[in-house]
């Protein structure tokens, strides 16, 4: 047998910074379609997507072209908002022609958790109030910010204080509505919760809660940087819920690959940015044009596809499938956005190890590690299904 080449596994560790004890340190060495490889060849079968990101699989030639016809023409050349650059133009016009009139005003950053800051100074500035809500449960970020809007206690008090005046609900329940008041700037919601572990509200509960912010005059800010862009089986999770946000975040799978968020909302919420201070909210990378072309192929793809309606089909046959994993207790699904819960972390790291073994890359909740989470790209196909079927029985 060849000797395992991992030229950088040393210096990895060394030099770069450690998010946890037990990185899984796979050396990468290509990627494509719905696989990567490791720099031995070995090829895994990608059930997480790079975290919900490469909606169209790995290196799509569109998404590449895209990059490198950027690239000939310029890269950075002034921070966002002062020149006018066309990738930016065009994707701020394509994914608002996507939504709802009242979302027509894009503000680019480099990442989910910028998008969430971004939305929580637009609310504090537009509404001139300061109280924030967020879920139990709730991830949206690991900045300040965000992290204030983090519905995990453990993870935040050690880096306390963080915002003040925030308050955490509980997802789906109607009583808590009651804590939305006149003094509340927003709410920020994950419709379907991600790193809670696929949570899932009651479907009525939505139209309360938009209907409590509405006698409130509270923003409705939809965090969909894990759910938007057709992983749930929609373009947008509100469309589920017949609900427009004010405003909508997007991150992830956005970028088509490269680190793009954007905030979006109605211009007369935005304009409040634009003055007194000027240059109230401004970032040097921002819409970077590479990221914009890259962001913009992919939307179009997933557009011209109606990549959706593969999330919801092969969603649904998958689930099938992933029933005959032993063990397990229970699925939760939306789309192509599943968790399977073993309900027992250990037997969920046990199963997590064999599926890696078996060319299955996968992963578990921030929040919930008793189950593993299956978001793989939406172009999967029947033949990979059986693939997965296959590994799964082995
Ligand atoms: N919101 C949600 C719902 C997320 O899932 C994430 C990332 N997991 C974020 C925000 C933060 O995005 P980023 O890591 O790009 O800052």
């Amino acid at each position: 047998m060849e000797p395992i080449k991992q030229l950088y596994k040393d210096s990895f560790y060394k030099y770069l910074a450690q998010t946890s004890d037990k990185p899984l340190a796979i050396e990468v060495g290509g990627a494509e379609g719905i696989y990567f490889y490791d720099t031995n060849k070995k090829k895994y079968l990608d059930l997480i997507a790079g975290i919900s990101v490469c909606n169209m699989g790995h290196s799509h030639p569109v998404i590449l072209k895209a990059v490198k016809e950027q690239l000939d023409k310029y890269m950075h050349v002034m921070v966002y908002g002062e020149l006018i650059q066309q990738p930016q133009v065009e994707l701020a016009e394509k994914v608002c022609s996507l939504l709802p009139a009242s979302l027509n005003s894009v503000f680019f950053v480099n990442s989910g958790s910028e998008a969430v800051e971004g939305a929580l100074k637009l609310a504090k500035r537009y509404t001139g109030r300061t109280g924030l809500i967020h879920f139990h449960n709730a991830y949206h970020g690991s900045s300040h910010g965000a992290m204030s809007m983090m519905g995990n206690e453990t993870y935040k008090n050690v880096f306390q204080p963080l915002l003040p005046d925030t308050k955490a609900i509980r997802f789906g329940a109607e009583e808590d509505l009651l804590q939305i008041t006149d003094k509340t700037a927003a709410i920020m919601v994950e419709f379907i919760q991600g790193e809670a572990g696929v949570r899932i509200a009651p479907e009525e509960y939505w139209q309360k809660l938009k209907q409590r912010c509405e006698e409130m005059k509270t923003l409705l800010i939809a965090d969909e940087i894990q759910t938007g862009v057709g992983r749930t089986g929609k373009l947008f999770a509100f469309e589920h819920y017949n609900i427009t946000p004010d405003i909508l975040l997007l991150g992830k799978a956005f970028g088509g690959g490269m680190p793009l968020g954007a905030f979006i909302a109605d211009k007369k919420v935005m304009n409040v940015l634009t003055r007194n201070p000027v240059l109230g909210h401004i970032t040097t990378f921002g819409g970077h044009p590479v990221c914009c072309a890259a962001g913009l192929a992919h939307l179009k793809l997933i557009i011209e596809n109606e990549m959706w309606k593969n999330a919801a089909a092969m969603g649904e046959k998958l689930e099938e499938i992933l029933w005959k994993i032993p063990y397990v207790q229970e699925i939760r699904r939306k789309g192509l956005m599943i968790a399977v819960d073993f309900y027992d972390a250990q037997t969920n790291f046990t199963m997590l190890h064999s599926f890696l073994e078996k060319g299955l890359f996968s992963d578990w909740f921030l929040w919930c590690d008793t189950a593993m989470r299956i978001a793989p790209p939406l172009i999967l196909e029947e033949k990979n299904l059986m693939e997965i079927e296959l590994a799964i029985n082995m």
